[in-house]
């Protein structure tokens, strides 16, 4: 068992039988040894696969991804999902529909920071229907970048996301895979 599903077991909170609470150590307090975890295990499944950037949606997406980026040496690119006054006019935009906070909302990605010569990683803290990937896959197809892999801090593998990324080829490594959250039991695969 490693780190990830050691804390989704001890930590992890069943809200519901579709919603995982994971703020003691993900969403909202983010702990320092777990996180540098997280990218030593991400960098070490992606670190032959030539990545040059990696590109994750704001907010909670951003730590993981950070901690892998740190490993590999390589930038990384935050996709927005508000604008505001400093927002470039040049943007790649995808409409994503978020489970968790039920609304629509528009990811953007600044056309500056993504090239053709790109090969990237997406990372997230979630992968549970797929639509926050499927938006950043969206953004990548725009700005005709390489899509070399998703990793997904914890994945809901009873939810479809998996299954959408896998028949488009896309490889995907998540760190813990929850099979169940019935009766606020937290069983992974
Ligand atoms: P998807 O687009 O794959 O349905 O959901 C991905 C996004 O929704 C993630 O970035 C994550 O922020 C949020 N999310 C989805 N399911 C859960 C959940 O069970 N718990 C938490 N904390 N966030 C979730």
């Amino acid at each position: 068992m490693n780190l990830v599903e050691k804390m989704v077991l001890e930590q992890g909170i069943a809200l519901s039988n579709d919603v995982l609470k994971v703020d003691a150590f993900l969403n909202q307090q983010i702990q320092l040894s777990f996180m540098k975890e997280v990218g030593r295990l991400f960098a070490d499944y992606f670190k032959d696969k030539v990545i040059t950037k990696i590109l994750t949606i704001e907010s909670s997406g951003i730590a993981p991804a950070y901690a892998t980026a740190l490993q590999l040496d390589v930038p990384v690119v935050i996709a927005k999902k508000k604008t505001c006054l400093t927002s470039s006019s040049n943007t790649y935009q995808s409409k994503v529909y978020s489970f968790t906070k039920q609304y629509t909302y528009n990811m953007s990605v600044d056309q500056d920071f993504l090239s053709p010569t790109d090969r990237i990683l997406i990372i997230d803290d979630f992968l549970a229907n797929g639509q926050a990937a499927l938006g950043a896959i969206d953004i990548c197809d725009q700005a005709q970048v390489n899509v070399i892999g998703f990793g997904a801090v914890i994945e809901k593998s009873f939810q479809k996301g998996r299954q959408l990324l896998d028949e488009m080829d896309i490889d995907v490594y998540s760190l813990a895979r929850v099979q169940s959250l019935e009766n606020q039991q937290i069983q992974l695969l």
